[in-house]
C-alpha cells in the first residue's frame, strides 16, 4: 500500500521543518558551511520522508479498511484480517478488524433476519401493509401488491400515500388514532369497485421503544372476509326459505284439522274434498324435504367425482318412459332425437337420471298444453351434450342467472300451483358441477327454453 505523495511530502516538510531551521541559522551565524548547512537540510528531510513512508502506509491501511466498512453490501461474507504491523498503528488496526468482524456479524444477521421477515410476510396469504407517522406506505408484503397494483395500476407503492391506494374514510380514520397511539381496532368495509369485495381490516400501531409522533408507525392487516359473509348470508337466507316453503302448507294442514274438527264435521263429501287437499299439501312437504334431502347429499359428495360409465341414451329413454304419463295428462308430446350419444359418459346413474327428469319434468311443465319436448344429444369435443327444448313461453332474461338459486322462482305462483319446490335446478346445477360438466340456459320470451348439459365422455384410458 502506497501512502498518498501529497500527505508524504507535507508531513515530512512539516517535520522535519525545525531541524532545518536550526541548521540554517547555525549557517546564518557563521557556525556551519551554507553547502554543509544545504546537504544537511536535505539530509535531513530525506530522512524524515524516508521514516514517514512506513507509518504512513499503515494509516493509509486504516483508511481503506475504513471504507470497506461503509462500502460493504449488507449480506458480504465477514473476512477475517491479520495485521502484521506492530506498535500503536498494529494496535488500531487490530482494533478495527475486531469492530468489523463484530459489526459484519450482527449487520448479517440483522439483514438475514430481516430477510426471514420479509419471505414469511410474502407467504401470507393476507395483505399487509406499513406505514409511517404520515400514512405513507412503507412496506407492503406480495398479497398487498397484488391488490393494491392490480387495483390502482400503481407500480411502485412505497411513499404512496395510503388515501391514493384505500380510499375508505373509516380507515384512514383508524390510521391517523393508531399513529398517535390509540389501540388497535378492526373494521369491515366494502369495496364499492367492480367486484364488490368485503375486507375485514386490522389497524394497529407498531410500538417500538420511545415512540413519539415522528417515529409513530401503524400496521394495517387485510383479510378477504367477502366469501364468509355471503356464506353466512346465502345460510340465514336458506333456513328463511325452508321455513317459509314448509310454513305455508303446514299452515293449510293446521286450518283444514281445524276445519274437519269444527264446521266439517260429520259432513263426508267435505271430508273427502279437505282429505284430497291434506295430502296435496303433505305431498309437497315431501316433494321439498326429499328435493333438499337430495340436494344435500350431492353436496356433500360434490368433491368426488364418479366414475361409472353411464349411458345417456339409456338414462333418458328410462326418464322419457317414467313421464310419459304425466306428458300425456298435459297434452305434451315428448320428442327423442338421442342416436349420437352412442358413446358412455362418466357419471353416477341415480344422479344423472335425477338431472334429466328434473329438465324433462319442467319442460312438460313450463311447456303448456300441445307443446313438444324435444331431446336431442350429441357428441364433441370430449363431451356429451344434451339438449332439453321445450315450446313454453320462455324465460325473461334477467332471471335466467338466478334461476340454479335455491328457491329461485320467475313466478312463485305459478311454481307451485304445478308441484314445483324451486329446488330442481339448483340439484341439476350441483349434479353437473359434481360430474365436472357444465350447465347452460337458453330462453326466447314466447318461443321456448333451451337446457342444455356437457358431461364428460368415458375416455380410452378410463376404460
Ligand atoms: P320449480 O320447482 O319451481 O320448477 P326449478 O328449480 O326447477 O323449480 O326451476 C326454477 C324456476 O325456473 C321455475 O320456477 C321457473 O320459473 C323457471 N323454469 C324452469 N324450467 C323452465 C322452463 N322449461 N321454462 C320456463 N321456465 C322454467
Amino acid at each position: 500500500m502506497v501512502p498518498r505523495p501529497k500527505y508524504l511530502i507535507t508531513t515530512s516538510a512539516l517535520l522535519a521543518s525545525p531541524s532545518v531551521l536550526a541548521v540554517m541559522v547555525l549557517s546564518a551565524v557563521g557556525a556551519l558551511n551554507i553547502w554543509i548547512a544545504c546537504l544537511a537540510g536535505m539530509a535531513i528531510l530525506i530522512g524524515v520522508l524516508v521514516l514517514l513512508i512506513r507509518p504512513l502506509r499503515r494509516l493509509r491501511g486504516i483508511e481503506n479498511q475504513l471504507s470497506s466498512l461503509t462500502d460493504r453490501a449488507p449480506d458480504a461474507d465477514i473476512a477475517v484480517h491479520t495485521s502484521d504491523a506492530g506498535g500503536p498503528v498494529g494496535d488500531i488496526i487490530a482494533a478495527i478488524y475486531r469492530l468489523d468482524r463484530i459489526w459484519g456479524h450482527n449487520r448479517k444477521e440483522l439483514h438475514d433476519n430481516l430477510q426471514a421477515a420479509q419471505i414469511l410476510f410474502d407467504a401470507l396469504p393476507d395483505p399487509l401493509l406499513t406505514l409511517d407517522a404520515d400514512a405513507r406506505l412503507i412496506y407492503t408484503n406480495a398479497a398487498a401488491q397484488e391488490l393494491l397494483v392490480g387495483r390502482h395500476g400503481i407500480s411502485d407503492l412505497t411513499g404512496r400515500d395510503l388515501s391514493a391506494v384505500i380510499r375508505q374514510p373509516t380507515i384512514l380514520e383508524a390510521v391517523e388514532s393508531a399513529l398517535s397511539g390509540e389501540p388497535t381496532r378492526t373494521i369491515e368495509f366494502t369495496t364499492a369497485d367492480q367486484v364488490d369485495q368485503i375486507f375485514e381490516a386490522r389497524i394497529e400501531p407498531i410500538v417500538a421503544g420511545n415512540t413519539n409522533q415522528d417515529t409513530a408507525r401503524a400496521l394495517i392487516l387485510l383479510r378477504d372476509v367477502t366469501e364468509l359473509r355471503r356464506g353466512e348470508q346465502m345460510r340465514a337466507d336458506f333456513v328463511a326459505n325452508v321455513s317459509h316453503e314448509l310454513r305455508t302448507p303446514l299452515t293449510s294442514l293446521v286450518g283444514f284439522i281445524e276445519t274437519l274438527r269444527g264446521p266439517a264435521r260429520g259432513d263426508m263429501d267435505a271430508q273427502d274434498r279437505f282429505l284430497d287437499l291434506m295430502q296435496n299439501q303433505s305431498n309437497r312437504m315431501t316433494r321439498i324435504v326429499n328435493d333438499l334431502l337430495s340436494l344435500s347429499r350431492i353436496e356433500m359428495n360434490e368433491h368426488t367425482a364418479p366414475d361409472e360409465h353411464v349411458s345417456l341414451q339409456q338414462v333418458i329413454n328410462t326418464v322419457a318412459d317414467l313421464l310419459t304419463p304425466q306428458a300425456r295428462d298435459s297434452d305434451v308430446t315428448i320428442e327423442l332425437d338421442l342416436d349420437d350419444l352412442d358413446t358412455p359418459v362418466i357419471g353416477h346413474q341415480d344422479e344423472l337420471t335425477q338431472l334429466f327428469q328434473n329438465l324433462i319434468e319442467n319442460a312438460i311443465k313450463y311447456g303448456g298444453a300441445g307443446s313438444k319436448v324435444l331431446v336431442t344429444g350429441e357428441v364433441s369435443d370430449a363431451f356429451a351434450r344434451v339438449s332439453v327444448i321445450d315450446e313454453g313461453d320462455g324465460i325473461p332474461r334477467e332471471h335466467i342467472p338466478r334461476l340454479t338459486e335455491r328457491f329461485y322462482r320467475v313466478d312463485t305462483a305459478r311454481s307451485r300451483e304445478m308441484g314445483g319446490t324451486g329446488l330442481g335446478l339448483a340439484i341439476v346445477k350441483h349434479i353437473a358441477n359434481r360430474h365436472r360438466g357444465k350447465f347452460s340456459i337458453r330462453s326466447e320470451p314466447g318461443i321456448g327454453s333451451e337446457f342444455t348439459i356437457a358431461l364428460p365422455l368415458a375416455t380410452r384410458s378410463a376404460d
